[in-house]
């Protein structure tokens, strides 16, 4: 496909930079989708896990052939199936640390993304997307509308970690910026798709902004 054809915000940046938050308010203001790129990274960790299936298995790729993924009309809830299985409410169990601690690893396998890309392109040809992840600017959707690359301090963004996950707010401040570098430097050193901003990204910096303030940023780039 021609993904020139597409009409795409795409937001990028590491983790807790707060691309989420500031990518559904975007997409809500504009009445686009809101495209969660991470989610569907999760939701094949997921699968892999459940299915004792390890990253360096051969028979990834195959597996990979099973398994469907589907977001709900507003882009909120991921739904898995396998085979002809019932479809599952994958939502929650993807956020769990056992996928956070392991979707490094399988989002930098060659099989998983060039099968994930193809359907973030497709889930965009559809209807204009706000799309948030590590490469939608770079190589899903080199030729968006619009790109924007977010960035905060690292003590920023455990903050905004461990306020956004309950489970997060009684762990050592230390653990969880050891999790958080562990996984930034994991999605920028792989030799597929790495985290980076694209040429034409435009930066921000929002340790010390609000997010209606990102948001309103965003807008008025547009
Ligand atoms: O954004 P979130 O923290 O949910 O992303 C989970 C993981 O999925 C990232 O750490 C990264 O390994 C992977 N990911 C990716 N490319 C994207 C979005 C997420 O490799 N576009």
């Amino acid at each position: 496909m021609n993904p020139s054809k597409s009409v795409v915000i795409a937001i990028d940046g590491p983790s807790g930079a707060g691309k989420s938050t500031v990518a559904r308010l975007v997409a809500r203001r504009l009445d686009y989708l809101f495209l969660d790129t991470g989610a569907m990274y999760r939701a094949v960790t997921f699968a892999l896990i459940r299915h004792g299936i390890s990253s360096e298995d051969a028979g990834v790729a195959r597996f990979l052939q099973r398994l469907r993924l589907h977001f709900s009309p507003d882009g909120e809830r991921i739904f898995l199936q396998i085979d002809n299985d019932p479809e599952e409410d994958v939502s929650a169990e993807i956020r769990t640390k056992n996928v956070t601690d392991r979707v490094s690893e399988v989002a930098a396998l060659a099989s998983v993304r060039a099968k994930l890309t193809t359907e973030q392109r497709a889930i965009a040809e559809g209807r204009p997307v706000v799309a948030e992840g590590r490469d939608t600017a770079t190589v899903v959707f080199p030729d968006a509308s619009r790109k924007f690359f977010l960035t905060a301090s690292l003590e920023a963004r455990v903050k905004r970690r461990q306020a956004e996950r309950p489970e997060l707010a009684n762990r050592p401040v230390a653990e969880v910026a050891a999790d958080i570098q562990r996984r930034d430097e994991k999605d920028s050193r792989r030799a597929l798709a790495p985290l980076r901003p694209a040429e034409s990204s435009i930066q921000i910096d929002t340790t010390e902004l609000q997010t209606a303030q990102v948001v309103e940023r965003i807008l008025s780039y547009l």
